[in-house]
């Protein structure tokens, strides 16, 4: 069975990507952007390490809530591709949409062919790819830090320019977690995921 190590997981975000959306966020990065929105979540230390039969079974519960598919973040997902494109595959065959960051151009993924990348590219709808680069502040575009980082539409369900359509520019979500620390999610051109 296939494990991740997990940095966080909100079940239910509007500011992930389109729609309400699951989203998983890796444990560990090799790119270390200056600047980079979660520079705790770059280590390659264990965090949450979780099966993942249980984050299906987190994300099936998730379903309920209406959620349109799941964003897949970080960190760097394509570190543990192979966990989750079985995942990937899962939420594409219950028609959930599949939304990954990823901090390697594609270029770079369909090359260097790490573990598990080609197979969750296959089950993805949306990579946005490319490292967070603060000399290039992406100020029109939601999603997104900064204006190298690209859009590729995998699929056919979300159209070409969906990231400059909505009106979904610097949608932060504040919460408040049962243990009383607070979440700041969304707006990549905030310094987000405060803790106290
Ligand atoms: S790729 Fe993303 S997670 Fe990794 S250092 Fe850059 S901004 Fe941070």
């Amino acid at each position: 069975m296939d494990y991740l190590n997990i940095a966080a997981c909100i079940p239910c975000t509007e500011a992930e990507g389109p729609g309400k959306r699951f989203s998983l966020w890796l444990q560990g990065c090799l790119q270390r952007c200056p600047g980079c929105c979660n520079p705790e979540m770059q280590e390659f230390v264990p965090r949450r390490i979780v099966s993942v039969d249980e984050v299906l079974q987190r994300i099936e519960q998730a379903a309920a809530m209406g959620i349109e598919g799941i964003t897949l973040l970080g960190g760097e997902p394509m570190l543990q591709a192979k966990g989750l494109a079985v995942i990937a595959r899962e939420c594409r065959r219950r028609s959930l949409s599949v939304v990954v960051f990823s901090g390697y151009t594609l270029r770079q993924l369909q090359r260097d062919a790490l573990p598990g990348v080609h197979e969750l590219l296959a089950h993805s709808d949306i990579l946005v790819d490319g490292p967070f680069i603060a000399t290039m502040p992406d100020l029109t575009r939601c999603w997104v830090g900064s204006t190298n980082q690209r859009f590729h539409f995998l699929s056919g369900r979300y159209p070409s320019g969906i990231e400059s359509a909505g009106p979904c520019r610097d949608v932060a979500e504040l919460r408040r977690l049962p243990n009383g620390a607070c979440v700041i999610n969304g707006a990549p051109r905030m310094s987000h995921f405060l803790r106290s």
